[in-house]
């Protein structure tokens, strides 16, 4: 295995770090009170070449590897983990429009997405539920050259200030399961659209919600891929994104741990800094050595996606052990700073709130470990599924 960037990596890395610095970090705190992001900001990450260096430069992007723009995700996490959904959403839709749109459509959108200007979100889940995934009811009849969509989303990223979103229909029948689903790119300022905001515990710039379709009319060119494969590609890309969620969430966990370093060499109890107990710093010790430990897990991942090899175990297994390891480290953060730890004056309960959402967006801790199961022994770790 070879973590090591290139020149070009590196600069990207150098680059989005300075812009977590400078830009976001000092910011994290005020952003939350507003339920949007700021536009001027996404730009400056386009103009930077930080929202999706990973596409390909015909679409706006540099061609960069898995590894570089898990760099660039890990530290704009580390400045604001709401922000980094930019490059998330950014990285599996767009590299599954690059992948299986038309050429006019990827043309169409991706150099805006990759230069901050558009906003993408992923319609998959729906109000009956997210892990049973392959079971959507949200339809798509076709009508002449056009097709007809009808149903709701839940739960989608970005639902009230997103530009289009990717979704997953059902052309085919029920019983098809996951071979019935076809994936279509919309416009969400088409008619027929209409979309809610959640009042959610943490991520309020990202303004989860809802998103309806009444008859709306999308014509066979914004079909991504063939028609019953749509579930089968989005799946593909999130072995992907969930090797950068991890590392959007340990850069998270990462600021509130240096910071603790910070803060425990400071403050003083019994004529001495608290970093004198060892009750203080091997708590401190422990989460450091975890988040590092999984993050190395999530570049394994990128490299091996890198390679073309498999990596959906690594990915499953990442996807659950980053956030979760993330919160842990954060939780011991925050207590670490007493009485102030609990105050809204510092971030640590901000990322609290913020990094769960990710312990269940994109797969909960359960079906990461079933996948993994399933790659380690075989579909008998998910027989269930037949009955
Ligand atoms: C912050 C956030 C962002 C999100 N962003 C998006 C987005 O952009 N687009 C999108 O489409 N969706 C998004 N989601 C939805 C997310 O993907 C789903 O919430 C997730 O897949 C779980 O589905 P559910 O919430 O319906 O839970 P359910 O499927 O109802 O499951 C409820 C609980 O039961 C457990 N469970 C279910 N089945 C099993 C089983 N067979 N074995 C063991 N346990 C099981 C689950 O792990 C979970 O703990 C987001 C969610 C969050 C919280």
């Amino acid at each position: 295995m070879q973590f090591e960037f290139d020149a070009v990596g590196q600069a990207i890395q150098e680059a989005a770090r300075r812009f977590a610095d400078e830009k976001l970090l000092p910011y994290y705190q005020s952003r939350e009170a507003v339920d949007h992001f700021d536009r001027d900001l996404l730009k400056e990450m386009g103009d930077l070449g930080l929202v999706a260096p990973d596409l390909p430069e015909e679409y706006g992007g540099i061609g960069a590897s898995g590894l570089t723009q898990g760099a660039v995700i890990e530290e704009i996490g580390r400045g604001d983990l709401n922000i980094a959904y930019i490059q998330l959403l950014g990285s599996l839709i767009g590299g599954v429009i690059a992948q299986f749109a038309s050429k006019d459509l990827a043309t169409e959108y991706l150099p805006k997405l990759a230069a901050g200007e558009l906003i993408p979100s992923l319609g998959l889940t729906e109000p009956r539920g997210g892990t049973d995934a392959a079971n959507l009811q949200l339809r798509a009849r076709k009508d002449g050259g056009d097709w007809i969509i009808d149903g709701e989303k839940a739960s989608i990223s970005c639902a009230n200030q997103a530009d289009f979103v990717l979704v997953a229909a059902r052309t085919g029948e029920i019983n098809e399961g996951a071979r019935g689903i076809t994936a279509f790119l919309i416009d969400l300022n088409a008619p027929g659209v209409s979309r809610s905001n959640y009042n959610d515990l943490g991520s309020i710039s990202v303004g989860r919600g809802s998103i309806w379709f009444d008859s709306v009319r999308v014509p066979d060119t914004r079909r991504v891929g063939d028609v019953g494969m749509g579930f089968i590609r989005v799946m593909q890309g999130f072995d992907y994104s969930r090797a950068l969620i991890a590392l959007q969430c340990l850069g998270s966990a990462r600021a509130s741990i240096d910071e603790t370093w910070s803060y425990i060499t400071d403050r003083e109890a019994f004529g001495g800094p608290l970093a004198q107990f060892q009750g203080v710093t091997f708590p401190l010790a422990e989460a450091d050595a975890q988040v590092r430990a999984a993050r190395l897990l999530a570049y394994e991942c990128l490299w091996l996606r890198d390679q073309g090899k498999p990596h959906t175990k690594e990915a499953a297994m990442v996807k659950w052990m980053g956030p979760k390891i993330s919160v842990d480290a954060i939780h011991q953060c925050l207590l670490t700073h007493g009485h102030l730890g609990y105050s809204r004056d510092l971030p640590h309960q901000q990322r609290l709130r913020d990094v769960m959402g990710l312990e269940i967006g994109d797969g909960t801790a359960q079906v990461s470990k079933m996948i993994v199961a399933r790659e380690t022994v075989g579909r008998v770790a998910i027989q269930y599924a037949k009955k």
